[in-house]
């Protein structure tokens, strides 16, 4: 495939700063991208050369226990044949990738938002199981792309939404795209749960929330998360915290509030093929939260931004 546009992505930024077990560095980066078809592999039928297509980066294998079972996200092989080096003129996309989640790119989509097929199929995974109502009360921890869409995807299902960052300028942008209540968070945990639950009595009734999406991958933020809830209130936890870190939770409010905690990672063929539908229905403000884009070659611009707290994802144009 020839790559149109990629995406930065919070994984990436991670990678770029930290380093990340899943994406060694240096090497190949950039997995959310969107492109024409160079060339047609040999049984391809789906796709033909000049064709332009979305896809994300990865597909179970359907032969390991997991996929036996029908989680594919879990997939024992998912990483083996994942993709990597979007940031580049060209990307080879595996017999397997290809077969179960690639897609033809609709002529109204733009590329840019096309590639916005993985980390989107990522959160609609994430909300899948949980049956968000009209009315339903939900707080956001953390304002970045992920969180962002899970703003969009719950005032999509009707639910009162509340997001909480430290960057006024991504609250600014919640707040256009639907938060009820933002809130800067400082970070300190006390200050921000007594700031947080004060600021969102409005929508809570002062009672806590339904649910709470801890979007920023930071374990302290991981343990605030259940001081939010209402009582059989339930957590995702959705941001990857650094490897080796744990996180602590009162056994009252998970015994005798009947708390759930749930963790997230990833998507299976059906969520793809969710978030695809939901792109080329175009009802989602999505391109919103790309911010803008850069040549290949100012990639670590674009970083450097993004290190900053400065946009939520640019658009690496090669
Ligand atoms: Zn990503
Ligand atoms: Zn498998």
């Amino acid at each position: 495939m020839r790559v149109k546009a990629a995406l930065t992505c919070g994984t990436d930024l991670k990678a770029f700063t930290r380093g990340h077990p899943m994406i060694p560095m240096p090497g190949p980066f950039g997995h959310e991208f969107s492109g024409i078809v160079a060339e047609a592999g040999r049984g391809v039928r789906k796709f033909k050369r000049g064709d332009p297509i979305m896809s994300v980066h990865s597909a179970p294998c359907l032969g390991c226990s997991y996929c036996k079972r029908g989680v594919y996200n879990l997939c024992e092989n998912i990483m083996a044949s994942k993709v990597l080096g979007a940031y580049a003129q060209y990307v080879l996309l595996p017999r397997r990738v290809v077969r179960r989640n690639a897609y033809k790119k609709p002529r109204g989509l733009s590329f840019e938002e096309a590639a916005l097929l993985e980390p989107l199929a990522c959160v609609v995974h994430g909300l899948g199981p949980l049956n968000i109502k009209n009315g339903d009360t939900a707080l956001i921890i953390g304002a970045g792309p992920i969180g962002l869409m899970h703003l969009m995807l719950l005032r999509a299902s009707g639910a009162q939404v509340a997001m909480a960052d430290p960057h006024e300028g991504r609250l600014r942008l919640a707040r256009s795209l639907g938060a009820g209540k933002c809130v800067r968070a400082s970070r300190e945990r006390g200050t921000d749960v007594r700031r947080i639950n004060r600021a969102t009595g409005a929508i809570t009734g002062g009672g806590g929330f339904d649910h709470v999406f801890e979007c920023t991958g930071r374990p302290e933020a991981w343990e605030a998360a259940v001081d939010y809830l209402r009582r059989g209130g339930t957590v995702t936890l959705f941001g990857g915290p650094p490897s080796g870190t744990s996180a602590c939770f009162d056994t009252h409010r998970l015994h005798y509030d009947e708390i759930t905690l749930r963790g997230c990672f990833h998507f299976t063929p059906a969520d793809v093929k969710k978030s695809y539908s939901i792109l080329r229905g175009g009802k989602l403000k999505l391109k919103r939260i790309i911010s803008g884009s850069y040549p290949l070659r100012d990639i670590t611009k674009a970083f450097g931004r993004l290190s900053r707290g400065l946009g939520i994802k640019y658009a690496i144009i090669p």
